[in-house]
């Protein structure tokens, strides 16, 4: 049949992104999506299921948005693409860039457009390092991440990503990048000193680690790393590519910790993935420095930075956002969602420490709830199975002696969907559970 002939074509012709290849030969794809509309994704097969990650964290506003499509439309009609290099702009790009300094943390204050998430840490990377260079500190070019960070898969991102397996792909990295203890301030003014303060050029962070397993700062965690960052004079740049737009509760997840950062990436949420779009935002101290000091040409810029039709789209997708509270709806369906993890939490004996904030959530699996013991075979990835076939979409993570299962559903979600999530997350933990001896 049709499926069959797409799973065929699928195997031999498509290599898909972070996938294992021996898996896509064996089994083919699980899903061939058609449709999306709100919090569920329909699949040529006819079956439904919630998209319990917004499926990659960014379909912030859920899928199947008319205006956004009218608006894509509209945008590529009129002017589907022209260039922003040297004398050249367009009006969605500007007006986003104008949108976005407003929102922003701290004093954000200007806007470098990119396609995704790792070109934005890269392109912040070069950016540390060369007003580093136009300061008249050159040896400034160390970036300093942290252990279970992920940053994306370009060469400069994955350098900084902290979690090992994706920097041991590949056997040369990025000359410059160093890694500390995820939560631990002490461990990077050690790095700094052990370092030499006069060589880094900045630190970065996610707001709430992601891919690296949800491990949300603790209180002051933050103002901590700024006191440290200002001390030795080192840029501090946050990656809001997953915290972004809505998903913590807040317009951005530094807004959370109330710290201002010196740059921030973005992507995903920004265009709810209807549009490939990301970018990293300069405060306007550092761009009144550029502004000073560059002589030449700005040399870094990518064909698609400020593309019209995915700045339009961005635009539109803010105005959603804004227009129908999604930001306070993820702050309230966040403390819904959590609620029913700690009910889940009581019901199940597999299942250990559960968190979120906002509409980021996890939920861990242990052997010993007492002693957080973990199961020698990670469980997680079972449950996500038991969890797709029983209509829920969620992502588990094993990395680093993890055994995690991640939500992120869109920021649209209502009650009565979250009590589905929770009531199939129940069920696929409980199946799970019947085949271990606790
Ligand atoms: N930074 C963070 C925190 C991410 O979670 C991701 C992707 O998940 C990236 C960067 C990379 O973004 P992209 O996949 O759009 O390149």
């Amino acid at each position: 049949d049709y499926y069959q002939k797409l799973a065929d074509l699928d195997k031999k012709h498509f290599l898909h992104p972070t996938t294992s290849i021996k898996q896509q030969q064996e089994n083919g794809p699980e899903f061939i999506f058609t449709e999306g509309k709100g919090v569920r994704l329909y699949d040529l097969d006819g079956r439904s299921a919630i998209d319990g990650l917004s499926s990659l964290w960014n379909v912030n506003i859920g899928h199947g948005r008319d205006e956004i499509a009218q608006t894509a439309y509209d945008q590529m009609k009129t002017l589907g693409y022209s260039s922003c290099f040297a004398t050249f702009s367009n009006e969605p790009a500007i007006q986003l860039a104008a949108k976005l300094a407003e929102i922003a943390p701290g004093n954000l204050s200007a806007t470098f457009f990119t396609s995704g998430g790792s070109e934005s840490n890269d392109t912040a990377y070069k950016l540390a390092r060369h007003y580093w260079i136009l300061k008249g500190q050159p040896e400034r070019k160390k970036i300093i991440s942290r252990s279970k960070s992920y940053h994306g898969v370009a060469m400069g991102a994955t350098s900084a990503t902290g979690l090992k397996p994706f920097r041991d792909f590949t056997n040369s990295l990025a000359p410059d990048f160093c890694y500390v203890d995820h939560f631990s301030p002490e461990a990077l003014r050690e790095k700094i000193e052990s370092e030499n303060p006069e060589t880094v050029a900045a630190f970065i962070a996610e707001p709430v680690q992601g891919a690296g397993g949800l491990h949300i700062a603790p209180e002051g965690f933050f103002k901590e790393i700024r006191k440290i960052c200002d001390e030795y004079g080192i840029l501090f740049i946050t990656d809001e590519v997953i915290t972004g737009f809505g998903r913590t509760g807040t317009y951005f997840g530094m807004d959370h910790y109330d710290v201002a950062p010196d740059m921030m990436c973005f992507a995903k949420g920004v265009t709810s993935g209807y549009a490939q779009l990301g970018g990293v935002m300069i405060s306007e101290d550092i761009h009144k420095d550029l502004i000073e000091l560059s002589e030449g040409t700005l040399l870094h810029g990518y064909t698609y930075s400020g593309h019209p039709m995915a700045c339009a789209v961005a635009l539109k997708n803010l105005e959603i956002i804004e227009r129908e509270n999604l930001i306070e709806n993820s702050r309230l369906m966040g403390l819904e969602l959590l609620n029913g993890f700690k009910q889940v939490q009581k019901q199940r004996s597999i299942v250990g420490d559960v968190r979120a904030l906002g509409l980021m959530g996890a939920v861990e699996v242990v052997k010993n709830k007492k002693t957080n013991e973990r199961f020698e075979d990670p469980l997680a990835p079972k449950i996500v199975t038991e969890a797709a076939k029983r209509g829920l979409i969620c992502r588990s993570v094993v990395f680093d002696q993890q055994d995690t299962v991640v939500f992120a559903p869109p920021l649209t979600i209502n009650q009565g969907e979250i009590k589905e999530l929770i009531e199939i997350l129940n069920d696929a933990i409980l199946a799970v559970e019947k085949t271990v001896a606790t």
